[in-house]
């Protein structure tokens, strides 16, 4: 069991509603950001004399902007609907955890400035002046809300207070107060082209050691294309996939579908990175300048079609933003989807018959399944409503022999949240992401005892991250959570290609070529 300096929760059969304690996780925050890190994102680097003008003017700004923010700040009835929805709530106890009792931390600062009542008697509608006493709870406990969004699905009035938080974060670095571990990432995509910092040649590296190990184990040549102009399809995926495990297993699998599905595929050294922090922190230009890189590449790349790899919030922004951001993608083939999600691809094949499995392959394994927040509440798949849910369990299935959902309560659109979402996933915030992680494994732990579960499937880089991590905490194993694509990866049986005895010159690939040195180069040095 991994040590911990703070109490790890007991894991209960079924969630509790905990008593409150005030001021019990009032002393988590997780880094500010240097300047160094907020200039390249365009923020100032430290808060300025009139700081409070400016965030009063910026939270103006953001009310007329977007309309919801105003909704929300003024249709709570306090009902008290959400006040045990939070997962960072049952397991820290403290209710500014709740989501009401965190919207209540921007809603006291909106009354006061944007209301009649609040500006001539504040008291009485709880309205106060925004004091830096207020600003530090802002940063605390706005940075221990992972904008799941579960909180929306039982309020009555639909507010949603992942963008309250995102709304609150944009205000806080628009004055020189921004998270360390979302802005220097940020600052990563733009020099380096994704959120771990891997430069070209590494990623090149890694594609040519996974070719060769699929090669070694299959004795079957399955490419893992990189900058291949003329490819059919252009592949973002997380950049942990890069590398870490289980990440890693589930890029294999992309690869093998990719082969038996005969497409011709790429990868990019320039958009190697799907996820999309700018919506972490609710910066729309940042989100933008993320996701144009993506349509730089699918530009000069010549792709007719995007897909994304197993990331959550990357397929959040994908498929609800996407189009805004970069589009419009009319230079694509109009006979499919912009995006696609790789679970989408690999469903339809399915469906077709194009794809054989020996699912005795994963037999060694008991599966449940993780409903990642931002693809379960923030966005869809395939054609029908709910195939968000529907299409990962389909594949499960389809290449497992044993599975088990978690209880009806904690999955699907009710699904808890991992605990390390929305830019939380960093060691400064541990505590939280253990205490807030609670839910979830209280419903893996029933499935492992009530029917022997092993694993649990995700399609999320960050859920994979933060399951690897606190898993342990909870006298678990690293091990048990599994890419979605991993299982796929495990039973596909692989067709041989004629060329698979031949040299790589020869092979004649697809019609796909290589950027040549100089092109590599120059992205490169982009990069
Ligand atoms: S969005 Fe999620 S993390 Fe944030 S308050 Fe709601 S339930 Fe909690
Ligand atoms: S459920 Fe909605 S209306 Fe009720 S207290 Fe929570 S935010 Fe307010």
């Amino acid at each position: 069991m991994a040590k911990a300096t703070f109490v790890v929760p007991a894991l209960r059969q079924y969630p509790q509603v905990p008593a409150v304690t005030p001021g019990t996780m009032a002393h988590s925050a997780p880094f500010v950001a240097k300047p160094e890190f907020q200039s390249p994102l365009g923020f100032p680097g430290a808060l300025a004399d009139d700081w409070q003008a400016q965030a009063i003017t910026k939270m103006g700004e953001l009310l007329g902007k977007y309309r919801s923010l105003r909704v929300y700040m003024d249709s709570c009835v306090k009902c008290g609907a959400c006040t045990d929805k939070c997962h960072y709530f049952l397991g820290t106890k403290d209710p500014k955890n709740m989501p009401v009792g965190r919207q209540d931390l921007m809603r006291k600062v909106y009354r006061r400035y944007f209301t009649l009542v609040g500006r001539i008697a504040p008291k009485l509608v709880g309205a106060t002046d925004f004091t830096k006493e207020v600003l530090d709870d802002w940063y605390s406990y706005f940075h221990q809300c992972s904008q799941c969004r579960r909180c929306s699905v039982f309020c009555p009035y639909g507010i949603d207070t992942a963008e309250i938080s995102m709304a609150a974060r944009e205000i806080m670095d628009s004055i020189g107060v921004g998270q360390k571990y979302c802005n220097e990432i940020i600052g990563k995509v733009y020099t380096i082209g994704n959120n771990l910092g891997l430069p070209g040649p590494a990623l090149r590296d890694t594609l040519e050691g996974l070719e060769e190990d699929v090669y070694d184990e299959t004795g079957v040549k399955v490419r893992y294309p990189i900058d291949q102009v003329g490819a059919d399809i252009l592949l973002v995926t997380p950049s942990a996939d890069f590398f870490a495990e289980p990440h890693v297993d589930g890029l294999i699998g992309y690869g093998k579908v990719f082969h038996e599905a005969g497409v011709s595929w790429t990868l990019s050294s320039y958009a190697s990175e799907a996820a999309n922090f700018g919506m972490f922190i609710g910066s729309y230009e940042n989100m933008r300048r993320i996701s144009l890189r993506i349509r730089e590449e699918a530009i000069r790349l010549k792709v007719k079609r995007i897909i994304f790899g197993e990331c959550g919030h990357a397929w959040r922004v994908a498929y609800s933003f996407l189009n805004t951001l970069a589009g419009p993608w009319d230079f694509l083939d109009s006979r499919y989807p912009v995006p696609q999600h790789i679970c989408e691809f690999t469903y339809d094949l399915i469906q077709q018959g194009k794809l054989t499995f020996d699912k005795t392959q994963n037999d060694d394994k008991v599966l449940t399944y993780h409903d990642s927040c931002n693809v379960a509440r923030a966005s869809r798949m395939g054609d029908q409503p709910g195939g968000q849910f529907d299409i990962p369990r389909a594949i499960i299935k389809a290449v497992c022999n044993q599975f088990y959902d978690m209880d009806e309560d904690t999955i699907r659109d009710r699904t808890f949240c991992c605990g390390g979402g929305g830019g939380l996933l960093t060691d400064d915030l541990m505590e939280l992401r253990v205490k807030g992680a609670q839910p979830r494994v209280e419903a893996l732990n029933n499935v492992m005892q009530e029917k022997g579960v092993t694993h649990m499937a995700a399609i999320c880089a960050i859920c994979k991250s933060q399951f690897t991590k606190v898993l342990p905490y909870y006298g678990m194993e690293m091990d048990q959570i599994v890419s979605l694509h991993q299982l796929v990866s495990n039973a596909i049986v692989l067709t041989p290609r004629e060329d698979d005895d031949e040299d790589d010159d020869e092979d004649g690939e697809d019609d796909a070529q290589a950027l040549d040195d100089d092109d590599s180069e120059s992205i490169d040095e982009a990069a």
